[in-house]
């Protein structure tokens, strides 16, 4: 483990990229919207939905969804959920305007908007508000919209700024969003749907849309953490997820 992290430390040193940080807002107690300048990627191109790898301190590395992202001028914004007293909780809470962080990619990660759709779903929770917002922003504009994200009760703000319904989490985590998935009236036409996220609240949403019509390739599914670890997530895109993984 330890000479792992020294090799993950010497990569992202050898062929990461530095980028400054420009702004620290809080959307929430635990949800953290950073600003990063990394002159470096003007010109590189960011698909939305792309994810990249942020050295949180250690060797320890991350992965995260620019929510914002000008390309021009090798600027993006990151959306990250503090969670718990974990490593990326307290690399975030550390941060401030001043600072660097150092990080590898972009990587191709969830399939970003291809044209015009009738509609557009998105389900996910605190750590998918990254994602939410560059999917929208790649919707051609007037798409219909509709979905939720699931939030710590209280921090419901954190969602504020995307036409999503913010639910707020129970002790059966995503319950609130399957209900939602299979209650929320539809528009007219075939849409696609975003699912993201905690793995098991993935699995229950992708059952609720399957169930409500939507056929397996509508849904765009990319779980990004798991109740029951990494292993857990790991799995699971290996198998049940595996051959309709789209990219
Ligand atoms: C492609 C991709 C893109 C991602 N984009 C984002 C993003 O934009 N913003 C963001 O906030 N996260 C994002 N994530 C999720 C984030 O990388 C993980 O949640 C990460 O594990 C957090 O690291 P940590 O140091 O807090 O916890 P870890 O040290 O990784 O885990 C410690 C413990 O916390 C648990 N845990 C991990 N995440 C959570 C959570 N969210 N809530 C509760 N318990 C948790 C683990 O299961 C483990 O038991 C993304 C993940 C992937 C795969």
């Amino acid at each position: 483990m330890a000479f792992s992290k020294s090799v993950q430390r010497l990569g992202v040193r050898a062929l990461g990229h530095e980028a400054q940080v420009t702004d620290v807002r809080r959307l929430s107690a635990s949800v953290v919207r950073v600003e990063l300048h990394a002159a470096r990627c003007a010109g590189v191109p960011f698909a939305p939905g792309c994810k990249i790898k942020v050295h949180v301190g250690d060797g320890e590395m991350r992965s995260y969804t620019p929510a914002r992202i000008d390309p021009s001028v090798g600027e993006m914004d990151v959306v990250v959920f503090a969670q718990g007293d974990s490593a990326a909780s307290r690399w975030v809470n550390g941060l401030q305007p001043g600072g660097t962080v150092r990080f590898l990619g972009p990587g191709s990660s969830v399939p970003a908007p291809q044209g015009h759709e009738p509609w557009a779903g998105f389900y996910g929770d605190e750590t998918a508000i990254g994602l939410a917002e560059a999917i929208f922003a790649a919707l051609p504009p007037g798409t219909p919209t509709l979905g939720a994200i699931e939030t710590l009760a209280g921090e419901t703000s954190a969602v504020s700024h995307l036409p999503l319904v913010a639910v707020p989490r129970g002790v059966d985590v995503g319950a609130g969003l399957a209900q939602h998935a299979r209650t929320v009236a539809l528009p007219e036409g075939p849409g696609v749907v975003w699912l993201s996220g905690e793995a098991t609240s993935v699995l229950a949403l992708r059952e609720a849309w399957l169930e409500r019509g939507v056929p397996r390739d509508r849904l765009r599914i990319k779980p990004y953490w798991s109740l029951r670890g990494k292993a857990h997530r790991k799995t699971l895109e290996r198998t049940v997820l595996r051959q309709e993984h789209i990219a």
